[in-house]
């Protein structure tokens, strides 16, 4: 009973509103005391191995000193200013660190507060983008691949997948996108040259209408955790180019070397026209994103109605943001990360592995460091989460997919730990 408080908080349940989450009848939210590297502490002193860095965010783990020193730094010396008239070291810094990251044509860096409004700001660019250089005002629609996910602002939402993203919730509110089939071709298998087909029809009736194609590259996350062949990439990217249609990334979950390199767009070779990149950037200290971009794109943009590209964000270029998220992108410059990710995706691989032959699973795989099992059936979240919490891990499935993203500093010993728990699990309430 004693421990059952501390770790559920009635006011809590009673008053605030988790992510998508029900009033009447929430899953159960558990109480963090603190969290250090791998681990996340419980109110009640219980240790759980995060597999989820924080939803794809915290890549360096918790309370890491070099982030830590970097915040502390930048607040004796300012924690915001405005970003219109001023500008600071901080954001040059981050600057310079994210185009020697980036696809070599990016040229030009918008900051954003989050994942979504980089989604926003990149649709806002391709529009504004399509229209000068066309002169034509009906370059506004965008097309983009099922069971993505693109964040839950209005223009992000709009993009991510109908039936996943509940579009029937929002009736005729939402802008109506042309939406393709996922590619059905898997990362590291076979190209099927149909999967391409369905691009290619809707662009063949529907260019004149389209400002941009807008897609996750080679993993589509919250929207189904699937990993698809490069080859996509490239034939997709080919045809928008053909058709004046601008090319947008949402490297938001899979930047920062999750997939096993820097950005997904490097297995394809594919450059964008536009990129976007949150997440994992500030080592999940807090909120930043960024929207990348290049010379042709930005002075296009700069050449038309507006003159200008119409947003700014109060907390644009937020200093404190941008002093940590140089500091961790410094970090990953200095270790050797193709190897680190590496050793990560050949232990989960072989650990995750026994799971193909459970009764109940439909698939396993893995990329980078992430490692999906999905099931045959929808998973209990808040029965499987309790099962979590009781074995000191924390995993959060969704729909059929239990994953795990671990942070890179999680150990050998709490990967396997987080990959024979999960199996356990799965073993325990996976319905064939
Ligand atoms: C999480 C996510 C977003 C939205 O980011 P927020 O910071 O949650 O707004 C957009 N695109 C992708 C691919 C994401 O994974």
């Amino acid at each position: 009973m004693e421990q059952k408080r501390t770790l559920h908080d009635a006011w809590d349940r009673e008053h605030l509103w988790h992510p998508y989450t029900s009033t009447i009848d929430p899953l159960p939210t558990y109480k963090v005391a603190s969290a250090s590297g791998a681990e996340i502490t419980l109110a009640d002193g219980a240790k759980l191995i995060d597999g989820m860095s924080s939803w794809w965010c915290a890549c360096h783990g918790y309370n890491h000193p070099r982030l830590n020193a970097a915040a502390e730094r930048q607040l004796h010396a300012m924690s915001h200013v405005m970003f219109g008239g001023l500008t600071h070291d901080p954001a040059i810094e981050l600057g310079k660190l994210l185009l020697e990251m980036a696809p070599p044509s990016m040229h030009n860096i918008f900051y954003a507060d989050s994942g979504s409004v980089a989604v926003e700001v990149a649709m806002k660019m391709a529009v504004q983008a399509a229209i000068s250089r066309s002169g034509d005002h009906r370059r506004t629609n965008f097309v983009t691949i099922r069971s993505g996910y693109h964040g839950d602002t209005w223009n992000a939402m709009s993009v991510c997948d109908p039936v996943t993203g509940m579009h029937s919730a929002f009736g005729s509110a939402l802008p109506i996108r042309y939406f393709v089939p996922q590619p059905r071709s898997r990362f590291g298998a076979e190209w099927d040259p149909a999967d391409i087909e369905p691009l290619r029809d809707v662009l063949d009736k529907h260019a004149d209408e389209i400002a941009a194609l807008i897609l996750e590259p080679i993993v589509q996350g919250a929207g189904g955790m699937w990993f698809y062949h490069p080859e996509y990439l490239r034939q997709a990217a080919a045809l928008c180019r053909e058709r004046g249609i601008y090319v947008i990334f949402d490297e938001i979950a899979t930047g920062f070397w999750r997939t096993g390199r820097c950005f997904a767009w490097e297995h394809a070779g594919v450059e964008p026209d536009i990129m976007c990149v949150g997440k994992g950037l500030t080592g999940g200290y807090m909120t930043l994103s960024a929207v990348l971009t290049t010379r042709d794109v930005a002075d296009t943009i700069s050449r038309g109605e507006a003159g200008v590209l119409m947003h700014g964000p109060t907390f644009m270029a937020n200093p404190l943001a941008c002093a940590v998220a140089a500091e961790s992108l410094r970090i990953m410059r200095e270790q050797d990360m193709a190897s680190l990710v590496g050793a990560m995706e050949a232990q989960m691989r072989r650990e995750l592995a026994p799971a193909a032959d459970m009764p109940g699973v439909s698939d396993v795989r893995v990329l980078g460091s992430i490692g999906v099992v999905e099931t045959c059936h929808p998973v209990d979240v808040g029965a499987f989460q309790r099962l979590c919490v009781e074995h000191g891990v924390w995993i959060r499935p969704f729909g059929r997919n239990v994953y795990i993203m671990p942070p890179y500093v999680t150990t050998p010993q709490q990967i396997s730990q987080l990959c024979s728990t999960l199996l356990k699990l799965v073993a325990a309430t996976a319905k064939p």
